[in-house]
């Protein structure tokens, strides 16, 4: 980097903070999927708002790009350079002290490089809960989670990031502060930038504090592992765990056997509980905000098994056992990576066409690939599913194909009215395909957006909207 500039960084963040020796990248530029490495201009890491504001107005009058980093978890080359050494990364990981607590109030106000995992550890030390929750929450930070409007295991109870915040704090691409922190649960005045900036994967600025709403500590879980015979019989277990458990249903997990059997066999460590052997299996949560005498999803299982519904279930007789039950679930990403990968989606259906889409989807793409194995699981109860491709011969062998694979796959979801992200958003990975799918008035709406906020185009350029 030229050394003027790099002063003028090493200024505003100090000298240690801004790195562009390729040796130190590491974690900044190594993206999880292994699809993408990044070669960026330097790695900055500013611990302030007003830190990261002065670096975007110097970005802005030199034209520099700048892409706004979290824990680089994200699974959609969404924080990955695009040109090699012509792009910042604004790494937010030093920017992550709680602001302000207001519990009478349920609400909580962070620096936006928190990770998820402190996230709710803060929460828990002024007796409140925040659910959002998933596998790489120790890495992921609240920034990235509201820049992909992240989902996770309990938004089937408490909704995704977007109705898990309150309020705001962005530097906007001219580095002037956006001062939207407002803890209000009510605000009838105008447009919703909050959620306009919620799901803009770094596009439009970026989010330096959030405002996020707590929820009283659940004092009973009830947790437990089902097996059933396909997918329409997990759609009637789901109805009848809403009849039964109403707004306590807290997680519905379907996982297929493949991705079950990968996580026995590469992580052996992990203890996958012992069913009558099916073809899927079901993990259900229960979250009650009041103990109750006699439980809830025994009443709910007795009731599904004199149905049909299951073959067999084990229910969680500890903390223990819940953790061990959910450490499969959130093994399987791992067990992916260690068997050499996977062309992994996230897509979204009506809940009612997911057994029918299931079924006709893996036929299409059975007869196209053969060798093809099928690695299905994810948030049934939110019509959210992992549609994932492995092969067990070769497993660089998918990543040809990847392109035709995802071709079939989101051709299918479009003809049953889905969406080809549920919940990790579109990066440089899925570019192409949202602009096959998406109405066209849309994308036209968004690029105007994007316009009248970033005129430069200099936040994440590449990435969501085509350059
Ligand atoms: C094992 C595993 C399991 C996962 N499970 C789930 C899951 O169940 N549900 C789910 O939704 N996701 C899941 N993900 C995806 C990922 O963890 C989420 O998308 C997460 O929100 C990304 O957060 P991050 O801090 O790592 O963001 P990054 O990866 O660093 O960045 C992601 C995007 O957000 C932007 N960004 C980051 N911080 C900011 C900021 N402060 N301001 C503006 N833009 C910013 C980046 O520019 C980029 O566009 C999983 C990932 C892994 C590896």
């Amino acid at each position: 980097m030229d050394s003027s500039l790099k002063t003028q960084f090493q200024e505003i963040v100090g000298a240690s903070n801004v790195i562009d020796d390729p040796t130190l990248y590491g974690p900044y530029t190594d993206d999880f999927t292994d699809h993408y490495k990044s070669v960026p201009l330097a790695v900055i890491r500013p611990a302030s708002t007003e830190e990261v504001s002065r670096l975007v107005k110097l970005c802005a009058e030199k034209a520099i790009p700048i892409i706004a980093q979290g824990g680089n978890t994200n699974l959609t080359g969404s924080a990955s350079t695009t040109e090699p050494g012509k792009e910042i990364l604004i790494s937010m990981t030093r920017m992550k002290k709680l602001l302000s607590a207001d519990p009478a109030s349920d609400t909580m106000t962070v620096q936006a490089g928190m990770t998820l995992e402190e996230v709710h550890e803060k929460a828990e030390s002024i007796n409140r809960f925040f659910p959002l929750s998933f596998a790489a929450e120790g890495n992921a930070t609240i920034g990235g989670c509201c820049a992909c409007n992240a989902g996770g295991v309990a938004v089937l109870r408490y909704g995704t990031t977007r109705e898990l915040v309150l309020g705001l704090e962005v530097v906007l691409p001219d580095g002037r502060i956006f001062n939207g922190l407002r803890r209000l649960r009510k605000d009838n005045t105008g447009y919703d930038f909050k959620d306009l900036f919620i799901g803009s994967e770094g596009t439009l600025g970026i989010i330096t504090a959030v405002v996020l709403k707590l929820y009283p500590i659940p004092q009973q879980k009830e947790t437990a592992f089902v097996s059933l015979d396909n997918p329409k019989k997990a759609n009637e277990l789901l109805n009848r765990a809403k009849l039964i458990a109403g707004s306590s249903l807290s997680a519905f997990e379907l996982i297929s056997e493949l991705p079950i059997g990968r996580v026995a066999k590469y992580l052996p460590d992990v203890e996958v509980p012992k069913l009558t052997a099916s073809p899927w299996k079901v993990l259900i949560e229960l979250s009650l905000e009041h103990p109750t005498k006699d439980s809830v999803l025994e009443k709910l299982l007795e009731s599904a098994f004199e149905n049909d519904e299951i073959l067999d279930a084990v229910i969680a007789q500890s903390v223990g056992d819940a953790k061990t039950f959910w450490h499969v679930r959130e093994s399987i990403p791992l067990a992916d990576r260690t068997a050499g990968g996977s062309i992994h989606s996230d897509i979204s259906l009506p809940i009612s066409s997911i057994p029918q889409f299931i079924e006709e989807t893996s036929a299409k793409l059975k007869e196209a690939f053969p060798w093809l194995g099928l690695s299905i699981y994810g948030h049934l109860g939110d019509g959210n599913l992992h549609f994932n491709f492995v092969s067990p011969q070769d497993p660089k062998l998918t990543y040809q194909f990847e392109n035709q694979i995802r071709d079939i796959l989101y051709g299918e979801v479009n003809k049953f009215e889905g969406s080809i992200s549920a919940e990790h958003g579109i990066g440089m990975l899925k570019l192409e395909h949202n602009y096959q799918f998406k109405e066209p008035l849309e994308i036209e709406l968004m690029r105007k957006i994007k316009q009248a906020i970033d005129p430069k185009s200099i936040m994440n350029p590449g990435k969501l909207l085509k350059q």
